[in-house]
């Protein structure tokens, strides 16, 4: 198990998979058709605060192990920071702070009031008993509960954290400053103070971000092979919304391997054996098969819904779908996108494409501030707006500029918030 030092991977400057350096180059590439000043890009660029904690945790064996947790507030000029928190083996202080950025940005793009931070504790949760978590994610909100708070910083579930993680968040939080404070995390239980449609929201925004792209390219789902890497939150939910409306998913894929059927799956079907057996080998109606090539498979659609550094310099030029959507953040290498641009591969970004989680996680924010909460259909209909504005306004600065979709919502995302740093100034 993972639990040493707070030492970030060692990486050098050349490195293609170092998240934080892709962000800065895609930062800077947009920074640069801005005309954006030194200073300014010295501010936006480098996270404001960025907190390490040791947690020392009671295991089910009576013995103490010390985990390492990490909060990262990149920026707050928007609104508090928002973003989830993760739970991996392999989490670093400098993906960390590349999350926390992304999270910046991609509040930006779809416009809703938050900055971006982003959290994790590196710790295999496959290892662990229900018990083990929980002591480990009380003692980390605890530890970082000085900068956390509606008004401060409001995290979410990210990879293999959920509405559990969240709900022990809330009540540590809660037991602290001495009321409930609901808005403290959003991703909760709806029974306290969670959001109907929460739970679905980034795959409902990575379908409507590949609806809005259809149209744009003048496909029709009927005719549209789709990949799809990933069968949790984001790739299964994505996968069965996209099923629903008319798209043929021919392959999906979980951490073990890959399921392929170039008829086209049954999504329910799969998505129950996957609740059924925790994962997707032994579905009947498909060729299961290792995953190294799944995202060069022959189709149309790609959605890369599981984690960093999938598409690379080294199989971009393999990939054959025409139009990419990435449920994950960070699927793309900075490297590979020069590569698929050149290839006139479509790509809607992770910042716009995987927004929808955040999006009704501020959906979630005001229902437990009013105290009043809206009805599936309100939240579903709200998210689908906000998804086709932020396509639209992405889109625009692409023609605008001549640039990719990705370039373009940097530039949207950076401009909106350098706009917010010259109205409030630097304070001194
Ligand atoms: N972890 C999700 C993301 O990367 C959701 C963040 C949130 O809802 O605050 O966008």
């Amino acid at each position: 198990m993972a639990n040493g030092p707070a030492v970030a991977k060692a990486v050098t400057d050349q490195d293609e998979f170092n998240p934080f350096l892709s962000m800065a180059k895609l930062f800077d590439r947009a920074a640069d058709l801005l005309g954006l000043d030194a200073g300014l890009r010295e501010v936006l660029r480098r996270p404001d605060r960025e907190l390490t904690v040791s947690l020392p945790t009671v295991m089910d064996d009576g013995s103490t192990k010390v985990f390492t947790g990490y909060r990262v507030q990149h920026n707050f000029l928007r609104g508090p920071c928002k973003g989830g928190i993760r739970f991996a083996p392999d989490v670093n202080l400098d993906e960390v702070r590349a999350l926390a950025a992304w999270m910046t940005w991609k509040c930006s793009v779809v416009d809703i009031p938050f900055g971006g931070g982003k959290g994790g504790v590196i710790c295999d949760p496959r290892e662990l008993s229900q018990g083990e978590l929980e002591r480990i994610t009380r003692r980390y909100t605890a530890a970082i509960m000085d900068i956390l708070g509606p008004d401060r910083d409001v995290p979410a579930p990210d990879m293999n954290t959920n509405e559990q993680t969240m709900a022990w968040i809330m009540d540590t939080y809660s037991m602290h400053v001495r009321k409930t404070t609901t808005a403290v995390v959003t991703g909760k239980p709806i029974s306290i103070g969670g959001s109907r449609g929460r739970r679905e929201a980034t795959g409902r925004g990575v379908m409507l971000s590949a609806r809005e792209a259809m149209k744009k390219l003048g496909r029709r789902p009927e005719d549209t092979r789709v990949v799809v890497q990933g069968s949790g939150n984001v790739g299964g939910i994505g996968a069965l919304l996209l099923h629903r409306e008319g798209y043929k998913i021919i392959s999906i894929s979980d951490m073990y391997g890959t399921l392929l059927n170039e008829n086209g799956l049954d999504m329910p079907q799969v998505l129950d054996h996957l609740t059924q057996n925790r994962r997707l080998e032994g579905y009947p109606e498909a060729t299961y098969m290792n995953s190294k090539e799944q995202l060069e498979l022959d189709c149309d659609l790609l959605v890369p819904a599981a984690t960093e550094n999938q598409i690379t310099s080294a199989n971009a030029d393999r990939i054959k779908a025409k139009l990419i959507v990435e449920g994950a953040n960070g699927p793309t290498t900075a490297a590979a996108q020069e590569i698929l641009d050149e290839r006139g591969v479509v790509v809607v970004p992770d910042i716009l494409a995987n927004a929808g989680g955040v999006t009704v996680s501020y959906f979630e924010w005001v229902q437990d501030r009013m105290g009043y909460f809206w009805t599936e259909e309100i939240v579903n209909t709200r998210l689908e707006q906000v998804m086709v504005k932020a396509f639209a306004d992405v889109d625009a600065t692409a023609e605008q500029h001549g640039v990719s979709l990705r370039t373009a919502a940097y530039i949207l995302a950076i401009d909106r918030v350098a706009s917010v740093h010259r109205m409030r100034g630097v304070f001194a």
